[in-house]
């Protein structure tokens, strides 16, 4: 970074590109952009409806609890269990909590069954989830100095380790800029570029800082634009003007270092350059590179560079995991840079995966059961699936006409929840086929003919078994 030579880099790359997140986890998501909190007042009590969630009090206002006790740091080791049927907020509530605990908080969904792939190993899968849940607040200030150099006296010390005598061990560089006098200490690698320079008192001269270290100097004939994150273009530098630049921050994930540092790449945005912190060639993320991320990262926390933000990772259908994946779920809850972790089922007693004999409360590990509180979430009345339909339908631009939101209520008290929402769009399609802007009637009843809600199937499918057995 120190090496500015004759064709000092003009064009800064100051605003890095936005973290890649994987496009399933924000389809996910997606669904779920209704909900903005928890809903809760001062108090911690859930109004029947409220930053868009409706109804489920209950288990708003437990939430709220667990939100209260991540902050005050009391549920570390700790996890929350949400229990009840399809379709009842169970993913709407983690993802709450995530939004209550603080802005850009990540939150990491994923399914118990993903940790089935025949590529990566079952505790891998759960290992990057956890570090996709935890983020990183980047903070970087960058400042130009451009000035006329008053002084370029370099400091030398006495090597301690060769006998090879002095060694240049810093520089002070003395800048007149419009705002008066600034001495700044340089080092060596930096001097470098200065002596390559041929700088010299007198000259006029620009250095920019990161973050408090010099990335570049050179004169100031070369540096002639600046990134401007206001209008977000190149603008001309004020000659002889002290340039500071906002605040940039950028949001990452530890899964995101992890997985910049196994695949290294150049360039001169932030996620390159922590990117190659770790020198390896590797293409795999091991225990080993999770380490080194770490151990950067703690470095520059320690700097006042960067701060840890822990999120939530939300593990649905938890009781599809297997023992094997428990145990290192236990394990993963006693780590010291943990998330928040929120399982869900909506299973009974059931047989704990991998093993023959051991049942359990929601085929979970006693052990971890331990572990959790409890929070059930309940069905919903028809008119409190009518309110998420009818915000579900305002959020994606969809007019509903004449007693659509009350069929669309009844079909999901009769089914899920998540039913009559999945009709919305196709329904919206028809409506567009037909040649209306709004969804009537007659487009929810073609749906019916054309689709099947799950009870209405598995009756049909029973009632075939039962007139074939006689
Ligand atoms: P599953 O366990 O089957 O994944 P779930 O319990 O996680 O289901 P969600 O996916 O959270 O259910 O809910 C289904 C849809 O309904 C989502 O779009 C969600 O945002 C919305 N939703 C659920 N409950 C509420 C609620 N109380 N208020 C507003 N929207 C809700």
């Amino acid at each position: 970074t120190a090496g500015a030579s004759s064709s000092a880099p003009v064009a800064h790359n100051a605003v890095p590109p936005p973290p890649k997140t994987s496009g399933t986890r924000a389809s996910r998501i997606a669904p779920h952009s209704h909900i903005k909190g928890l809903g809760l007042n001062a108090e911690g009590f859930a109004a029947t409806d409220g930053a868009g969630f409706i109804g489920q009090t209950a288990a708003r206002e437990a939430c709220g609890v667990v939100v209260d006790l991540v902050k005050s740091r009391k549920f570390s080791g700790r996890a929350l269990l949400l229990v009840g049927p399809p379709g009842t907020g169970k993913t709407a509530l983690a993802l709450a909590i995530s939004q209550e605990l603080g802005a850009k908080v990540p939150f990491c969904p994923m399914v118990g069954s993903e940790v089935y792939s025949t590529e990566v190993k079952k505790t891998e899968v759960l290992a990057e989830a956890f570090r996709r849940a935890i983020g990183l607040r980047i903070k970087e200030t960058k400042v130009v100095y451009e000035g006329e150099v008053t002084e370029l006296t370099p400091t030398e010390s006495e090597n301690p380790l060769s006998g090879y005598g002095k060694t240049v061990s810093h520089v002070v560089v003395g800048l007149k800029t419009v705002r008066g006098t600034k001495q700044l200490r340089l080092d060596p690698s930096i001097y470098e570029a200065i002596l390559k320079e041929k700088i010299q008192v007198g000259d006029v001269i620009y250095i920019e800082a990161n973050s408090g270290a010099v990335k570049r100097v050179g004169r100031s004939d070369a540096y002639a634009s600046s990134y401007d994150l206001e209008s977000e273009t190149y603008v001309p530098l004020p000659k002889g003007d002290v340039h500071k630049q906002k605040e940039l921050v950028q949001d990452v994930t530890l899964g995101d270092l992890d997985a910049a540092n196994a695949r290294p790449q150049g360039g001169q945005d932030i996620m390159s350059v922590m990117g190659s912190l770790v020198k390896s060639g590797r293409t795999e993320i091991t225990e080993k590179l999770r380490r080194e991320v770490n151990r950067v990262v703690k470095g520059y926390v320690d700097q006042g560079v960067a701060e840890v933000v822990p999120g939530v990772v939300f593990i649905d259908e938890v009781h599809m995991l297997d023992i094997e994946c428990f145990t290192y779920l236990n394990a993963l809850l006693e780590s010291p840079m943990a998330p928040t972790v929120v399982l869900a089922t909506n299973r009974g007693n059931a047989l704990v995966r991998g093993t023959t004999d051991i049942y359990a409360p929601h085929g979970i590990p006693v052990d971890l059961l331990d572990r959790c509180l409890i929070v059930r979430t309940t069905p919903y009345e028809k008119d409190a699936i009518a309110k998420v339909v009818q915000l579900r339908a305002n959020v994606e631009g969809l007019k509903l006409g004449d007693g659509v939101l009350d069929r669309l209520a009844q079909k999901g008290h009769e089914s899920s929840l998540r039913y009559a929402l999945q009709l919305l769009t196709p329904a919206s399609i028809l409506a567009t086929i037909a040649g209306r802007k709004q969804i009537e009637l007659e487009d929810i009843d073609e749906m019916g003919e054309l689709f099947l809600d799950a009870k209405t199937s598995a009756d049909i499918i029973s009632q075939h078994q039962d007139s074939e057995a006689s």
